[in-house]
């Protein structure tokens, strides 16, 4: 933190006390070299939260999308490594786009679009187990499309 006045780098931190509702922290420092006094914000880095289809929110827990891909890729060659990827590539969703909270269907979508790409069955066993509450229709056509990708 700089210090405003001298732009000395440190400072000591004489209070502190959550603002904004607890997404920031406010805290009262003290320039190390001149003793001049000023406050600083900083955000509080929020849990990602997931939102589930009856509008109920829970913590992001990356456990359940790899309990989900254990099941779905048992017994196929899919690694712990592109596990993983998987995962990440949720995370890195929400933070390009800044979401503090995601839906569990836009969850579902990138895992499957991930698994898509690197294994058919797996995709298809997650499909049936992640869509089981959303039309019949789009577990058929992810069945079709792998039959007709022989
Ligand atoms: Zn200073």
């Amino acid at each position: 933190m700089l210090c405003p006045k001298c732009h000395h780098v440190e400072s000591k931190v004489i209070d502190s006390r959550t603002a904004h509702n607890d997404s920031a922290i406010r805290r009262r420092r003290e320039c190390l070299a001149c003793g001049h006094r000023f406050t600083t914000y900083e955000v509080v880095e929020a849990p990602l939260m997931v939102v589930k289809k009856d509008g109920s929110r829970e913590d992001f827990d990356k456990e359940k999308i790899l309990g989900g891909l254990r099941h779905a890729c048992r017994k196929r060659p899919v690694s712990v490594g592109q596990f993983d990827d998987i995962v990440q590539a949720v995370l890195n969703k929400a933070e390009q786009e800044h979401l503090r909270e995601i839906p569990t269907t836009e969850v579902g979508r990138i895992v499957m679009e991930k698994l898509k790409a690197i294994d058919q069955v797996a995709y298809v066993r997650f499909a049936s187990v992640y869509l089981q509450f959303q039309a019949v229709g789009d577990f058929e056509d992810a069945l079709n499309k792998v039959r007709d990708n022989g």
